[in-house]
């Protein structure tokens, strides 16, 4: 048998395929590229681009494609075989450093938001040679970034790469003051845990809403759920680990270090994590997995779904952002240090991004809004819509020191003083983790858990890069001018901890009191997508982009456009979705039904048999069909009055729309228990949540 070992990452143009099949002057400029960030001159991008084609041609590929990431948050590519015609009128297979490096898409049918008229529909995109190209399908997969001919970021990879750059050079600054005059990059890191649900195709292909949504619009809950807590890490069944080992090895092919798997809370659902690496190519491969889970649940017969909320009444799914600091010579900078100066310039990165994620908590609550995840945000079961941060009692208690200057217990009877004493020793697998918290300190890492499951992960990573690098910069600025350092750096952490304690929220995220503690403390609460969305272009926001040289104020209103008319054509198609349902499967199957009930009411009552159950359940049933049709109807009227104005037809859908809908699935529901399943034209969530046996 092939050992894993053997094959991790056979289909990567790696660093190891770069070594070996290039020549060492090529290969070491290549490396200079990739490690800072500088351009490829066009010789090495030829000798590159050929060796490439070799490789890709020996693995079977017969094409390339410039793969990258358009602001709709999934991947694009567009395939080109590597033939060209020879003299003799047969082909060689070619690839020149040019269509290495750049290609030109038609980029006319990608969502611009306004950025780049369709006149100039050509858009660019550019080779990222920090994340290695890969086969995939027969095709070399080439990582890329996407822009208009003006320059603007269309797409997701270039803000990042901009955003990670803009955090180098900051904690550069930072570390330099603390000796580290050695370091040449600041990478940040991220590990996404993944969640999934995996249910059987057969049922699926029947269910138009998750066809068309993604999630279920309609059904009555299965009389059981969750509540047995049996599933979170049960046995996985036979077939979902036939899915998962296939997921696995087709994972490592691709150089994914896929490591963790577990069922989940929700029956049918699943967990996959991933050891981190570079934030970038973490985004990278977080797609490439999202995309083969996809891919392989169909060859089990099964159907892989990622929406944030597919089933009502059990938990939905998210995705997990483990993120941190990485320096080039293997420092991990949110790791608490062993000595009292370590310590202190921990504390440094900590405190900034706390004020980072206070003075921002609008940014990183964007990130994390669609029309999808806002059925899971602040619905007790994931994070609320209100952005804190757990530290854990430990931590908190360093911090409760520094800021009122007593002594800390457990570090003996000094009080801490920055750069003097040594932190206690901070347990990283503390007993006091919390579950509720949307953006928690984990030992060496935070980690933001208020993402959706089929969210990018590049646009919180975005936000969060930019804003700790505008702190990083901030607190540079000071510093390097300082006279005492100690001191200066002592007032810094503690003025930070004393200004942003706010955001810092220990207890428990689910509790209702929260809410109005966290009102209290001047916290957001932005519990929609239409309602967070418009401090995307908060001038505040604006410059924050534009300073760090993220966004240009054009790039951040296309953002905010494609937000906004996202949530609307999402809302609009389960609105349309659920009336084709109501009208061409609920409604008639129904009336239908109550047809039978009363032709056996007639029949009994010629024979004086009693009709007490038939007539009871005739009557639910005709009311309900009643009840169905007239709020269908107010469904349909509402659709026909949407406001033109992006930002007003956003909040309608969301205020007007949305509750119709679920007023109507609250009425199909209720009659599900009272018609016979035979005739019930959708499978039930008994078939979708226990279906794979
Ligand atoms: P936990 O049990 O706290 O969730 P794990 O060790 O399982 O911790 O890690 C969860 C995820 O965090 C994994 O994907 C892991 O690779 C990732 N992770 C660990 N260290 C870092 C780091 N320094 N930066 C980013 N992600 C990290
Ligand atoms: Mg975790």
């Amino acid at each position: 048998m092939k050992q894993v070992q053997d094959y991790f990452g056979c289909l990567v143009f790696d660093d190891k395929v770069m070594k070996s099949r290039l020549s060492s002057d090529v290969y070491k400029s290549l490396r200079k590229t990739i490690d800072n960030d500088t351009e490829l001159d066009l010789s090495v991008a030829n000798s590159v681009a050929q060796a490439m084609k070799d490789w890709a041609v020996e693995n079977g590929a017969t094409h390339y494609t410039h793969w990258f990431q358009p602001m709709t948050g999934t991947t694009a590519e567009k395939h080109d075989s590597f033939i060209s015609p020879d003299a003799d009128g047969r082909v060689i297979m070619e690839f020149k450093g040019k269509e290495l490096v750049k290609g030109e898409p038609d980029a006319s049918s990608f969502p611009s938001g306004g950025l780049r008229a369709t006149a100039e529909a050509r858009g660019y995109t550019a080779w990222d040679p920090t994340s290695y190209a890969f086969i995939k399908d027969k095709c070399l997969c080439i990582p890329t970034a996407f822009c208009s001919y003006g320059g603007e970021a269309l797409d997701k990879k270039t803000p990042l790469l901009r955003s990670m750059q803009a955090l180098s050079k900051q904690a550069i600054r930072i570390l330099k003051l603390f000796g580290h005059t050695d370091i040449k990059n600041v990478k940040t890191t991220v590990g996404p845990e993944q969640e999934y649900f995996l249910i059987d195709k057969k049922y699926y292909d029947k269910r138009p809403d998750l066809i068309y949504t993604g999630r279920t619009l309609f059904g009555a809950m299965s009389p059981k759920g969750q509540e047995l807590d049996d599933h979170y890490f049960g046995i996985i069944k036979p077939r979902v680990q036939a899915f998962m080992n296939e997921l696995n090895e087709e994972l490592w092919k691709l150089g994914i270090l896929a490591k963790t798997e577990h069922n989940e809370v929700a029956p049918a659902q699943h967990e996959l994590a991933p050891i981190f690496s570079t934030t970038n190519v973490a985004a990278d491969h977080n797609q490439i997995t999202m995309e083969l889970m996809q891919k392989i649940a169909k060859k089990h017969d099964l159907v892989c779904l990622l929406h944030e909320k597919p089933f009502k009444g059990v938990n939905g799914s998210g995705k997990h952002n483990n993120w941190s600091m990485s320096t080039n010579t293997g420092l991990n900078l949110l790791e608490p240090g062993a000595t009292p100066w370590d310590n202190a310039q921990f504390l440094l990165f900590l405190v900034s991004v706390i004020k980072a994620v206070d003075e921002y908590q609008d940014l990183l609550r964007i990130s994390c809004a669609s029309a999808s995840n806002d059925f899971r945000l602040g619905a007790n079961e994931a994070p609320p819509a209100i952005i804190s941060i757990f530290l854990g009692s430990e931590l908190q208690n360093v911090l409760d020191h520094i800021e009122t200057g007593k002594a800390l217990k457990s570090n003996g009877s000094s009080f801490l003083k920055i750069g003097a004493d040594v932190l206690p020793p901070l347990p990283k697998d503390s007993t006091d983790r919390n579950r509720t918290s949307p953006f928690a300190f984990t030992g060496n890492k935070f980690e933001f858990r208020a993402l959706g499951s089929s969210d990018s992960i590049s646009c919180c990573n975005i936000m969060l890069n930019t804003a700790v690098a505008q702190v990083l910069k901030e607190f540079a600025d000071t510093l390097e001018k300082s006279t005492d350092f100690d001191k200066d750096l002592h007032e810094i952490i503690k003025d930070t901890i004393i200004k942003h304690k706010r955001i810092i929220f220990n207890g428990n995220g689910y509790d209702e009191a929260w809410v109005s503690e966290a009102k209290k403390r001047g916290l957001l609460n932005l519990a929609s997508t239409p309602e967070a969305l418009p401090y995307y272009i908060d001038p505040k926001n604006i410059k924050l982009f534009k300073d760090n040289n993220i966004y240009s104020d054009a790039e951040i209103h296309a953002r905010y456009e494609i937000g906004q008319e996202h949530y609307c054509k999402v809302v609009n198609i389960e609105a349309k979705t659920a009336i084709d349902m109501t009208l061409k499967g609920y409604l008639p199957t129904i009336s239908k039904y109550t047809y039978s009930l009363t032709k056996n009411i007639e029949m009994k009552k010629n024979l004086a048999i009693d009709t007490t159950y038939e007539e009871a359940e005739l009557n639910v049933l005709s009311n309900g069909l009643r009840d169905a049709f007239v709020e269908v109807t107010s469904l349909k009227g509402a659709l026909t009055h949407i406001p033109s104005k992006i930002e007003e037809a956003s909040l309608y859908y969301r205020n007007k729309v949305l509750p119709k809908m679920e007023s109507l699935r609250n009425i199909i529901d209720s009659l599900e228990e009272h018609v016979d399943k035979e005739v019930w034209p959708y499978p039930t969530y008994g078939d979708l949540l226990f279906g794979v046996r």
